[in-house]
């Protein structure tokens, strides 16, 4: 994609979404990221949306198209966890973990690729997770919806290939964010002692992925799902 054009975060004010947004803006494309509550303090062209609420998605995207042109790239990145073992889930949160994850997925991309279809280009990776293919205790929901992510950008990059549109997954393993700061220590120690790097990600290791998924160099990879996971889940 050219490296002026429009790409879209969702979840760009914090974590992973903030690394990703942050890379591209070094990188010279115009990026919009969204945010509900909390803003950074970078400089990027910030809508407030939800996930869960179509017509949120919906006005974000059409002001961002209004004011910095067609979407090029669309990183789905917004996403939340709840742990809990099977046995004690509540369906409150298993619908809120769905609501947000996969459903709110599924909203972005199907708005986002109107445009791109028009005009014949355009990028849009989905962040899964390593435990979609793996699975993990305590993340029944969530994995469920990391792996539906897969289904999802496999049927949408059949649907859209034939207009120069590409759907991948990127799959980080264990990054250190928000999201990742209540695990306790054994926990934070088995994973990494799994992890044949022996370390955790930083979240700008998870941007230079997307950012190559965004590349000319990368314009023959689509329904792919890439791992960035230091090896964590390789062989599934
Ligand atoms: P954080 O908890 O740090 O950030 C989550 C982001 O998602 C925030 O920007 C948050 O916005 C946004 N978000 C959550 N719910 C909604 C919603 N309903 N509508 C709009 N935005 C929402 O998590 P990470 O940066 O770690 O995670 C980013 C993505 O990476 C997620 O999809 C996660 O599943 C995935 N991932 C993370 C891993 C990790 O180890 N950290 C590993 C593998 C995958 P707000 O500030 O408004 O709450």
């Amino acid at each position: 994609m050219s490296s002026n054009g429009v790409v879209f975060v969702t979840g760009g004010n914090r974590g992973i979404g903030l690394a990703i947004a942050q890379r591209f803006a070094q990188d010279g494309f115009k990026v919009a990221i969204s945010y509900r509550e909390q803003k950074p303090a970078d400089d990027f062209y910030m809508v407030k949306a939800d996930v869960t609420d179509s017509k949120s998605i919906d006005a974000a995207i059409d002001e961002i198209e209004k004011n910095l042109g067609p979407l090029e790239v669309v990183v789905i990145n917004a996403g939340t966890n709840k742990d809990a073992l099977a046995m004690r889930l509540e369906d409150s949160d298993m619908e809120n973990i769905i609501n947000t994850n996969l459903m709110g997925s599924i909203r972005v991309a199907r708005r986002s690729v109107k445009s791109m279809i028009k005009n014949r280009k355009g990028r849009i990776i989905f962040i899964g997770s390593v435990v979609g293919m793996l699975g993990s205790p305590g993340q029944m929901v969530y994995a469920s919806t990391k792996a539906g992510l897969i289904g999802a950008a496999r049927s949408l990059a059949r649907e859209v290939g034939s207009r120069g549109v590409t759907v991948n997954v990127v799959a980080p393993g264990y990054v250190d964010t928000d999201m990742t700061n209540d695990l306790d220590e054994a926990r934070k120690d088995m994973i990494t002692s799994s992890t044949p790097l022996g370390r955790t990600a930083s979240a700008s290791e998870i941007a230079g992925v997307v950012r190559f998924l965004a590349s000319e160099d990368a314009s023959y990879i689509t329904g792919a799902v890439i791992p960035v996971d230091g090896g964590l889940g390789m062989g599934h």
